[in-house]
């Protein structure tokens, strides 16, 4: 039964109680405000198809055909608007508008209504593309997505799914088999954080700025992509915005990394192959044109021969550019490595219960907030002297 695999290393994917045969399985939500199984041994049969399906307990491939090494790419959307209000280089909305085009079902994740949460949601237009394009840094809510996605599978309908590399694995495990109608899209992940903090951090916002959200845009670019701004719109027509030096969620998720879901420090999937016909990330670590650093690049790690195909049918939409796995992975060490988690874990959910979140983060970075407002004043001016001497 799924509940041996241990609280550490459960992801959240909520595929065990998908596959349940007689819904037996629901879920709690710990004091992290993650997801996690629970079983009802009364109505449990023992079928063992929660753990079959299990991404925590065997990573699930689509097939055999998977490459040992992706083949890389620097890519970024044609379409300047649509790169600009993507997260990386808008590799994703070029890959889901072709599939769309050719009459494809694209699964993703969307905010909730409140933009307090996230779930996964199917969609054949574009108006859902707009809906799922952008990331959202937390967990994204997957409860039936899995048994909705075979239906269509099951019905002859093309899908691209999108989601973490152990969303993607459970998908796979809980299908069963090889569709060829089946297509699947994964990105680099840092790790997943907390749907609790995100709310406490959204919840603290509207409690400033005395007004409900009605948009909220992570990794906003109006400052630039490498810039990793929060944009925060409210219904009352104020804006908050926020970056890397001042922002307590982007300090939180990438500077502390405080609020990661724990099974993130042993990831499975941080290796080659990788699971998904295509992966997606930031492309780091390149010399980058200033064009590139206000819109964003992507890396494109294909995968596998469908992951070939989507990106040929996409190439209408891109610039695309052959690169190299050891760029790619200079610039990106969270392709292969797992991220560390912060030992004042504890200490922070307990007090987000009673403070507001921006207090328990800017509290607990302490000295680190200097050594970082430190280290950008120097990259920035080194960057101001290159410009220069480059003129
Ligand atoms: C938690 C998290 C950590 C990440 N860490 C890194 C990193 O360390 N390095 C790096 O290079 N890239 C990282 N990424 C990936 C990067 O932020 C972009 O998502 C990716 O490059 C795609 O960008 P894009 O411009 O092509 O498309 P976008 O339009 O920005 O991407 C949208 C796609 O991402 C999916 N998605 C968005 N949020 C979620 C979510 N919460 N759960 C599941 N799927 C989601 C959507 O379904 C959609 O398919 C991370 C993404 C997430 C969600």
């Amino acid at each position: 039964m799924i509940d041996k695999v241990s609280k550490l290393d459960c992801v959240g994917c909520k595929a065990c109680g998908d596959i349940c045969p007689v819904n037996a399985i629901t879920y709690e939500l710990d004091k992290e405000g993650f997801w996690f199984p629970r079983i009802n041994g009364d109505i449990c049969v023992r079928c063992g198809l929660c753990e079959k399906t299990c991404p925590a307990l065997e990573c699930h491939y689509a097939s055999h055909e998977n490459y040992e090494e992706p083949k890389v790419y620097k890519v970024y959307n044609k379409d300047k608007d649509i790169r600009y209000n993507s997260t990386s280089g808008a590799l994703y909305y070029g890959l889901a508008d072709a599939f769309l085009k050719d009459s494809g079902y694209i699964v993703g994740c969307v905010y909730d209504d409140d933009w307090k949460g996230a779930h996964h949601f199917i969609s054949n237009n574009h108006d859902g593309l707009k809906k799922i394009m952008r990331t959202k840094y937390f967990q994204s809510d997957t409860e039936g997505i899995y048994k909705q996605v075979k239906k269509l599978l099951d019905n002859g309908k093309k899908v691209l799914f999108c989601g973490t590399p152990c969303q993607v694995s459970a998908l796979y495990g809980y299908v069963g088999k090889e569709y060829p109608n089946l297509y699947s899209a994964d990105f680099i992940c840092l790790g997943i954080n907390s749907p609790l903090a995100f709310r406490s951090f959204i919840e603290e916002l509207e409690k400033t700025y005395k007004s409900e959200v009605q948009e909220v845009h992570l990794k906003n670019k109006s400052r630039g992509w490498t810039n990793l701004g929060t944009m925060v719109r409210f219904k009352n027509g104020k804006v908050y915005y926020g970056n890397r030096i001042t922002d307590s969620w982007v300090n939180s998720f990438v500077s502390l990394r405080i609020h990661i879901r724990q099974s993130c420090e042993n990831c499975k999937y941080k290796t080659f192959p990788r699971i998904a016909d295509i992966s997606m990330g930031d492309f780091w670590g390149l010399n980058f044109t200033k064009e590139e650093e206000k819109y964003g690049v992507s890396v494109a790690m294909v995968n596998s021969p469908k992951g070939d195909l989507l990106l040929k049918n996409a190439s209408e939409n891109l610039i695309i550019e052959t690169r190299t796995i050891q760029e790619a992975t200079r610039g990106n060490p969270r392709i292969l490595n797992c991220v560390k988690l912060n030992p004042r874990r504890a200490e922070f959910f307990e007090r987000l219960s009673k403070e507001p979140f921006s207090q328990v983060v800017w509290s607990i970075e302490g000295s680190n907030k200097a050594k970082r407002i430190y280290a950008s004043v120097k990259s920035s001016a080194k960057k101001f002297i290159k410009n220069i001497i480059g003129k």
